[in-house]
C-alpha cells in the first residue's frame, strides 16, 4: 500500500487592528512560489531568520479560495472517490483557524474550507455518471475531554467514544443528518456553530478552548463500464482545533489552571502523537491519551489523506507561539499515512437502502398486478343491475338498505382511520390491524347476508326455472363455496382479489368487501410509495451528468491542483540547486576569482552554521520550558494524590470490618485499568456475613435483639464474652 505524507501549509494572516495599534512589527514572511516561511526573532536582531518549507505558504494577501484550489481540492476530490480525508487548522487563538475553516461570506474568495468542501462535493456528486451517493453529516465538539453533539437534540449531553473492530473509533449516539444539497449543509453548519457559541455563553466559556469536528460521511455506489457495481465509503473530517497557546503561560492558577490543563490535554496529546509518529523508534503511539487523538487516529499515520493548515499571526509579540506552531507543522509533515479506497464497507446504509428499495419495488409490482386483477374483475355497474332484479326481485329493497347501512358505517370508520393514518404515519402496524379487524367483521356480516341471500335466491331459482340463467345461479353457489374456502387469513393476495371479484360479480353487497380490499391495497401502496420515495430521496448523484460546462470546469480545477503541485516541486528543486552550488566543481579564471567565490560560500556556510546553532539553543530552551511545564504538572498531581491518600488513611478505620473495602491494599491489587473506558475497574463492594457458631443462650443474658447482618457477629462476640465472664465468676 502506497504511503503519502501529511500535507502541511502555513497561512499568516494580515496584522489585526489591535496589533497595528500596539505598533507591532511583522516577523513572519512567506514565499508562496516555494512554499517557504521565514520568521525573525524580534529579540535577536542579528540572528538570521528561521526558514521552514511546506507544501504551501500563504500570506495576508492570499485568499482561502487559493489555498483550497491549490491543496484542499485534490484531497476533497479523493473523498468523492472513496478515500478518507482530514483537514485541520492549527494555531494560537486569533491566528485565523476559524477564518480558514468557516470563513466569511464577504468577500467571496474568503469563504471557508468547510463551505467550499460542500460545494465541491455536490459538484462532484452531480457530475458523476452511473454513480449514486448517500451524504450524511455530523458536527461535534470536544471541550475539557467531553464530547458533545452540536446537531443533537440535547447539545449538552456528553457522548461516549466506542471502538468497533470494523468501524474503528466512533462516537456513540452522534446524530447523522442526510443532506441533498449545499444549502442544507450550510444551514446545518450554521446551526452547529450557533449551538457551539450558545453553549459557551451559557457556561461563560470561550470557544477557542474547544475542538470542533464537522464530518461529511459518504457512501458511493457506482456501476463501472463492465456493469459491475462497487460500494465505497469515505469520510471527510473538517477540524477547527482549540488555540494552541500554552495555558500555563496565560497565568492561569488553581482551578482555572487545572481546567486549562484538561483543555489542552487533547492538543498536547496530538503533539505527542505527531512526535511519536515522526520518531521512527517509537513503538507505542499514544492515541489513547485523549479523545481528539482517538478520533483522529486514522488521520495521523492511518488510512486518511491529511492536510494541516498552520495559522500564524505576523506580529512580533506572538513570536514564541508562531515559532512553536511552525515547529509543530514542520514535524507533522513527516508523518506518513496509508490512504486507500474503502471498498465494500460492511455497515453501508446504502446497501440496506438498496435492498429495501428492491423489495418495495417488488411489493409494488405485485400490488399493481393484484390491483389490476381486482379492478379487472370488477363488474360493470350495468351487469350488476341487470342481474339483480332478475335474481332477487322481492328482497332488493331490504338488501339495498342493509348494504347502504354497512357502507355508511364502513365509510365513516374508514374516514376516521384515514384521518388517524395521516395524523400518525408511523402507526402503520396498528392501522393494518384495524383494517384487518374491520375487514373480518365486514366479511362476517357479508357472509351472513350472503348466506341469507343464497338461501332465498335458491328458493327463487327453484320456483322460477330460467334456462339461460341456470349456469349463473349454479356459478353463484360455487363462488360462495369458494368464498368460504378463501376467506382463510393466509390466502394470497391474487386469490383474495379473484375471490372479491367473483363475489362482486354475483353477490349484492359484496362490493363493500372489494372497496375494503381496495382501500387496504391503496393504503399499502401509498405507504410503499412514500417509503420508496423517501429512500430514493436520500440518494443523490448524476443530476448534472450531461452538463458539459460544469464537467469541464470540474476537470479543469483538478488539473490546476496537479499543475500547482508540479510548479512547487520545480521551484523547490531550483532553490536547492542554487543553494548547493558549492558541490559543483567550478573552474576559475584567476586565483582572485576563486578566493572571492569561496569566501562567499564560506559566508553562506557560516550563516547556515549560525542558524543551526541558534536552532539548537532555541530547541533546548523550548524543551526546558516544556520540562518545567511537565514537572509543574507532575508536582500538582503528586499533591493531589497525596491528598487522596491522606483522606483514605483517615477514612479507612471507619470502614466496617466485614466489608472488602476495609483492606484497601487488597482492593488496589485487585483493581484493573481499562484502556477503553479510560478508568479503573474496581472490585464489587461486598459485605461478608460471617456467622459464628451458635452460643447457647443464658438465662441471665437478654435475648439478642434483631440486628442488621453486620452487627450479628459483634453481638454474638459480646454474648460469648459475657458468658465467659459469668462462668469465671461462678
Ligand atoms: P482563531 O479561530 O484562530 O481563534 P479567528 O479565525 O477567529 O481566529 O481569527 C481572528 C480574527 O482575525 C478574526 O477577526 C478574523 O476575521 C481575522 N482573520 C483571521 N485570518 C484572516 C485573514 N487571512 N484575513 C483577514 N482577516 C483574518
Ligand atoms: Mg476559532
Amino acid at each position: 500500500m502506497a504511503s503519502e505524507a501529511v500535507r502541511v501549509v502555513v497561512r499568516c494572516r494580515p496584522p489585526s487592528e489591535r496589533e497595528k495599534a500596539l505598533g507591532c512589527r511583522a516577523v513572519v514572511s512567506t514565499d508562496s512560489a516555494r512554499g517557504q516561511c521565514c520568521i525573525h526573532n524580534p529579540g535577536a536582531a542579528g540572528q538570521p531568520p528561521k526558514q521552514f518549507t511546506f507544501d504551501g505558504a500563504y500570506g495576508g494577501g492570499h485568499s482561502t479560495e487559493q489555498i483550497y484550489n491549490d491543496i484542499a481540492y485534490p484531497l476533497v476530490e479523493g473523498v468523492t472517490e472513496g478515500y478518507n480525508g482530514t483537514i485541520f487548522a492549527y494555531g494560537q487563538t486569533g491566528s485565523g483557524k476559524s477564518f480558514t475553516m468557516q470563513g466569511i461570506t464577504d468577500p467571496p474568495p474568503q469563504k471557508g474550507i468547510i463551505p467550499r468542501a460542500f460545494e465541491h462535493i455536490f459538484e462532484s456528486v452531480q457530475c458523476a455518471e452511473n454513480t449514486k451517493f448517500l451524504v450524511r453529516v455530523s458536527y461535534l465538539e470536544i471541550y475539557t475531554e467531553d464530547i458533545r453533539d452540536l446537531l443533537g437534540a440535547d447539545t449538552k449531553q456528553k457522548l461516549e467514544l466506542k471502538e468497533h473492530p470494523e468501524k474503528g473509533v466512533y462516537v456513540k449516539g452522534l446524530s447523522l443528518h442526510t443532506v441533498h444539497n449545499v444549502a442544507q449543509c450550510e444551514r446545518i453548519m450554521e446551526t452547529g456553530w450557533r449551538n457551539r457559541a450558545v453553549g459557551y455563553t451559557l457556561m461563560n466559556k470561550d470557544s477557542s478552548r474547544s475542538h470542533s469536528i464537522f464530518t461529511i460521511n459518504m457512501e458511493i455506489y457506482a456501476v463501472d463500464e463492465r456493469g459491475e457495481d462497487h460500494l465505497r465509503a469515505a469520510k471527510l473530517n473538517l477540524v477547527d482545533l482549540a488555540g494552541s497557546e500554552r495555558q500555563s503561560k496565560t497565568g492561569a492558577t488553581g482551578e482555572r489552571l487545572k481546567e486549562a490543563t484538561k483543555i489542552n490535554l487533547s492538543l498536547s496529546a496530538l503533539g505527542n502523537v505527531i512526535s511519536a509518529l515522526v520518531d521512527g523508534r517509537c513503538k507505542h503511539i499514544p492515541y489513547r491519551d485523549s479523545k481528539l487523538t482517538r478520533l483522529l487516529q486514522d488521520s495521523l499515520g492511518g488510512n486518511t489523506k491529511t492536510l494541516m493548515v498552520a495559522c500564524l499571526s505576523p506580529a512580533d509579540n506572538n513570536y514564541d507561539e508562531s515559532l512553536s506552531t511552525l515547529r509543530y507543522a514542520n514535524r507533522a509533515k513527516n508523518i506518513k499515512n496509508k490512504p486507500h479506497i474503502n471498498e465494500d464497507p460492511k455497515d453501508a446504509l446504502l446497501r440496506e437502502y438498496q435492498e429495501e428499495i428492491r423489495k418495495l419495488k417488488a411489493i409494488l409490482a405485485e400490488q399493481m398486478n393484484t390491483n389490476n386483477v381486482s379492478v379487472g374483475l370488477l363488474p360493470a355497474e350495468t351487469t350488476q343491475l341487470e342481474l339483480k332484479p332478475a335474481l332477487l326481485p322481492d328482497f332488493q329493497p331490504d338488501v339495498e338498505a342493509e348494504k347502504q347501512l354497512i357502507r355508511e358505517e364502513y365509510e365513516a370508520r374508514l374516514a376516521q382511520l384515514k384521518a388517524d393514518y395521516e395524523a400518525e404515519q408511523e402507526s402503520r402496524a396498528r392501522l393494518e390491524e384495524d383494517i384487518n379487524t374491520m375487514r373480518t367483521s365486514y366479511n362476517l356480516k357479508l357472509s351472513s347476508l350472503e348466506e341469507n341471500l343464497r338461501k332465498e335466491a335458491d328458493a327463487v331459482l327453484r320456483v322460477e326455472t330460467l334456462p339461460d340463467q341456470a349456469p349463473l345461479s349454479s356459478g353463484l353457489v360455487v363462488t360462495i363455496t369458494e368464498t368460504e374456502q378463501v376467506s382463510n387469513k393466509d390466502t394470497a393476495e391474487p386469490q383474495i382479489a379473484q375471490y372479491i371479484g367473483s363475489v362482486t360479480r354475483e353477490t349484492p353487497g359484496a362490493e363493500v368487501a372489494v372497496a375494503a380490499e381496495e382501500v387496504q391495497v391503496a393504503v399499502d401502496k401509498q405507504q410503499v410509495l412514500a417509503r420508496l420515495h423517501m429512500l430514493e430521496q436520500q440518494v443523490v448523484g448524476g443530476e448534472q451528468a450531461k452538463n458539459k460546462d460544469l464537467k469541464e470546469k470540474h476537470k479543469h480545477r483538478k488539473k490546476y491542483a496537479d499543475e500547482r503541485k508540479k510548479q512547487l516541486v520545480a521551484a523547490l528543486q531550483k532553490f536547492d540547486e542554487d543553494s548547493s552550488d558549492w558541490v559543483l566543481l567550478n573552474v576559475y579564471d584567476s586565483i582572485q576569482e576563486e578566493v572571492l567565490a569561496k569566501s562567499k560560500l564560506l559566508e553562506k556556510m557560516q550563516k547556515k552554521l549560525k542558524a543551526a546553532e541558534t536552532e539548537i539553543k532555541d530547541l533546548q530552551s523550548e524543551f526546558e520550558l516544556e520540562k518545567i511545564d511537565y514537572l509543574a504538572t507532575i508536582r500538582r498531581q503528586e499533591r493531589d494524590c497525596l491528598l487522596f491518600q491522606q483522606l483514605l488513611d483517615q477514612v479507612q478505620p471507619l470502614i466496617r470490618r466485614d466489608c472488602n473495602y476495609s483492606n484497601l491494599d487488597k482492593i488496589k491489587c485487585e483493581s484493573i485499568w481499562d484502556e477503553d473506558s479510560g478508568c479503573w475497574k474496581l472490585p464489587e463492594l461486598v459485605i461478608q456475613k460471617t456467622s459464628l457458631p451458635a452460643v447457647p443462650s443464658l438465662p441471665q443474658t437478654k435475648p439478642a435483639r434483631k440486628s442488621s447482618s453486620g452487627e450479628d457477629g459483634e453481638l454474638l462476640m459480646i454474648g460469648s464474652h459475657v458468658q465467659s465472664l459469668q462462668s469465671r465468676r461462678l
